[in-house]
């Protein structure tokens, strides 16, 4: 038998980890945390759906650990294989952090100001990214392919300029909030959760083949919607 993409079906030509490798801290950089790459999940890929391949994957890596909720464990991995990462490469450097700006950000709702930095996310890539992965973990979770569409969120945006910011917040918010409450009771799945776990909703609505949660240290998360065939169908028409 053929093994064949996770995606797309083409016969394999690699192996995708999900998520990439570079999110996992190897141990000469961060001993104290012990081994941060166990079991880490693998699919068949073709050379067109390998994150790695295409570069996506330390743009990813960069936008997902700098997010201020994360935990301890992205700290370290930016202080060493990020930052390396980014002086080897001026063009991720410019990718990741050429629009960044600074702002000051209350972490407990409270009147305390903290100085930190936005930088302006390349959502048509990230959302590519996520959807690499999210396709990944079905097929990892179910044994094979997901054929209708993936609409992937990222739960770690804030508008900070425009006249809604205001409105769009509240509905990120809003969004953030029902995730939470969906997820709050489910299992987790991945064997370092430090770095990442995800969740598949074992009930999902009725127009969804699928409902998953990706969360990257602690902190920074992603909503994948799996779309039930008959609306890919009706999309595609
Ligand atoms: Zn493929």
């Amino acid at each position: 038998m053929t093994i064949t993409c996770y995606w797309c079906g083409a016969p394999k030509t690699s192996k995708e980890h999900v998520p990439p490798r570079c999110l996992f801290p190897k141990t000469k950089d961060a001993p104290q945390l012990g081994n941060q790459r166990k079991n880490l999940i693998k699919v068949p890929s073709c050379n067109i759906h390998n994150c790695e391949k295409s570069g996506d994957d330390e743009y990813l890596m960069c936008i997902l650990s700098v997010n201020i909720l994360n935990n301890a464990l992205a700290e370290t991995h930016v202080k060493s294989k990020i930052l390396r990462a980014l002086k080897r490469s001026p063009r991720l450097m410019a990718a990741c952090f050429g629009t960044h700006q600074d702002i000051a950000v209350s972490e407990d709702g409270g009147k305390a100001l903290q100085p930190t930095a936005a930088v302006k996310i390349d959502d048509a890539r990230l959302e590519r990214c996520l959807e690499h992965m999210a396709r990944a973990l079905f097929f990892h979770k179910y044994g094979s392919r997901h054929e209708g569409s993936v609409r992937c969120t990222p739960e770690f945006v804030v508008a900070i300029t425009g006249p809604d910011a205001i409105e769009r917040n509240a509905q990120y918010e809003e969004f953030r909030r029902a995730c939470d409450q969906a997820f709050e009771h489910q299992p987790k799945e991945g064997q370092n959760p430090g770095v990442f776990f995800y969740q598949f909703h074992p009930d999902p609505p009725d127009q969804m083949a699928a409902l998953l949660r990706m969360t990257f240290y602690e902190g920074a998360k992603a909503t994948a919607v799996f779309c039930a065939q008959q609306n890919a169908q009706a999309d595609a028409g």
